[in-house]
């Protein structure tokens, strides 16, 4: 069997990374999705358990204190984190993993499993495109939406160092993109 592998993908709120994951996932269906932990709160739709595990900031800082994270970052406010005990499970069984994470976060994978990890920085076609989207989405309120249109300036700067830095012009193409050098990864 082929050596697991953890492929991460991180780009700045509104870069379509969650579309790019999904369409990695409904293509290798033995892709496993990293559930993260984080203290947010749940949006309309999401599930706990599978979007993420919904947690108190309480429940997270236990985490944190007994060394159950690869990593975690706290902004927006917010804590998230990957937990060691799925990262476990999934390479345990032999599934390679999707991580949809930050920029930091997806710096400290690859510091920890350096081999087994390639990183994809999913860039807007522009700032100004980004924010656009991002608004589109509806998700933030005036508020939540400035928080992270400050830290656009640090991602994309971040992303830059990343393994791959695919532009999402249009979504097809990023994700045929994305595919094929994932195939090649995981040979
Ligand atoms: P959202 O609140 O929109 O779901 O996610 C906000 C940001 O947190 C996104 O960039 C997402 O990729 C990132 N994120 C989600 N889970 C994790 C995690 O476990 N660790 C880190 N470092 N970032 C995460």
């Amino acid at each position: 069997m082929a050596q697991p592998k953890l492929i991460v993908i991180a780009s700045p709120s509104g870069g379509g990374k969650t579309s790019i994951v999904r369409a990695l996932i409904e293509r290798h269906p033995d892709f496993e999705f990293s559930v993260s932990a984080t203290t947010r709160q749940m949006r309309p739709g999401e599930v706990n358990g599978k979007d993420y595990f919904f947690l108190t900031e309480q429940e997270f800082k236990e985490l944190i204190a007994r060394d159950e994270l690869v990593e975690h970052e706290f902004f927006y406010k917010t804590y998230y984190g990957t937990l060691k005990r799925e990262v476990d499970r999934a390479l345990r069984e032999g599934h390679s993993m999707i991580f949809d994470v930050d920029v930091k976060g997806a710096q400290s994978i690859k510091k920890k499993y350096p081999n087994d990890t390639v990183q994809f920085f999913i860039a807007p076609p522009s700032k100004e495109i980004l924010e656009q989207r991002l608004r589109n989405r509806k998700t933030e309120d005036e508020e939540k939406l400035r928080r992270r249109f400050e830290r656009m300036p640090m991602e994309l700067e971040t992303g830059k160092t990343f393994d791959h830095v695919v532009v999402n012009d249009d979504l097809q193409h990023a994700i045929d993109r994305v595919d094929s050098i994932v195939k090649k990864f995981i040979q």
